[in-house]
């Protein structure tokens, strides 16, 4: 009996999710009376089950067919294995590419499917937990089945850190050549090569702003910490920064040591994207505003006259506007 984890990376690099997904993995095996497996699939296969290789894991199998992500392959791979092993559970980050194939696999293994759990129990069967409403509402459902796959939230278990002696093994699975998709590249949507979900120190910006031509202040207090730059949506939506710079539920979701959340009111659906901030400071002129419950430390005044000030206790030089 085990649990079946399916790890991911990009650009040749472990995608942290995948250390939570040992946290939370392991957690369920235990739950169950369990081994944990991981699968890694593609790239680097070797290097990646070194990295892998957390207290915790039992197994871990290598599929060395292909470079990135690719629909057919992942499919064809996790659906052998999970004849091979017939698991408990099959448990993916919530990630884009484990929504693309968690759906068909869950389908072609006629297993039920359960998308964006933010916790469980399991004791025989398991009971889940989901977000809804734009997380006003939490949701439990029992899954009524011997099997079954959840995808997992990121940010919502913390990694996996000790090195482990988990068994690596080659899975030799007979990939179906005629794949159907290619893969040709890597690009990031919303252009540039930032990603904000490895930033350790992230200055984030909001409606506080109030105009486009505002944002070198910002730009300026973030190159003066060594920050990177993010925001809420409306200054995405109005085209300011481009999309991967969005935290929250329909953009990305962060784990800095440090979030500024300046001129944030801290709406649910921004929220979700980083209350797994280590330690949140806000800046907003509204003591009653949503952002201060969560905020470890809050500076309830105007960001145009904080902003500079900080600026300058950090070495920067802030900008006329
Ligand atoms: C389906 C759906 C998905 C969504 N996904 C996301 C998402 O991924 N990310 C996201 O961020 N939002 C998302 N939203 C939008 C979300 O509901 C909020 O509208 C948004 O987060 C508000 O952004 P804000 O805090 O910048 O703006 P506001 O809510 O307008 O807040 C601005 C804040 O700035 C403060 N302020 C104003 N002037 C100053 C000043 N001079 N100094 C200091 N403070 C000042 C105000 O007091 C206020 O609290 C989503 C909404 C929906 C319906």
């Amino acid at each position: 009996m085990t649990v079946l984890a399916v790890a991911e990376h990009r650009r040749g690099e472990v995608r942290d999710v995948s250390f939570e997904l040992v946290t939370a993995g392991r957690r369920l095996a235990d739950d169950l009376g369990t081994d944990l497996s991981l699968l890694v699939v593609g790239g680097d296969v070797d290097g990646f089950a070194e990295d892998l290789n957390r207290d915790g894991v039992d197994t871990i199998y290598t599929v060395d067919e292909g470079e990135e992500f690719n629909h057919g392959v992942y499919t064809q791979a996790i659906e052998q294995l999970h004849a091979e092993l017939d698991p408990t559970a099959l448990v993916t980050p919530n990630s884009v590419n484990a929504l693309d194939y968690a759906p068909a696999v869950a389908e072609s293994l006629d297993i039920p499917l359960v998308t964006d759990v933010i916790d469980f129990e399991a004791d025989g069967t398991v009971e889940v937990t989901r977000e809804q409403y734009g997380g006003k509402v939490e949701t439990t459902y029992d899954v009524d089945a011997d099997q079954y796959a959840i995808t997992i939230r990121p940010a919502e278990w913390p990694k996996a850190e000790e090195t482990g002696d988990a068994a690596i093994e080659a899975f030799d699975a007979d990939i179906d050549a005629d794949l159907g998709t290619t893969v040709n590249g890597f690009e990031e949507v919303g252009g540039g090569d930032v990603d904000i979900t490895e930033a350790d120190v992230l200055v984030s910006i909001g409606r506080g702003i109030e105009e486009e031509e505002n944002l070198p202040l910002v730009e300026e207090l973030a190159d003066a910490l060594g920050a990177t730059l993010s925001s809420s949506r409306p200054i995405v939506d109005n085209g300011w920064l481009p999309k991967n710079r969005q935290v929250g539920q329909s953009g990305k979701v962060v784990t800095p040591d440090i979030y500024i959340a300046i001129g944030i009111s801290g709406a649910v659906q921004h929220v979700a994207g980083m209350k797994g901030a280590d330690t949140i400071v806000a800046i907003n002129t509204d003591p009653n505003a949503p952002i201060y419950d969560i905020a470890d430390y809050g500076i309830v005044d105007d960001l145009f006259e904080v902003v500079p000030e900080l600026i300058e206790e950090f070495g920067g030089e802030a900008p006329d506007i």
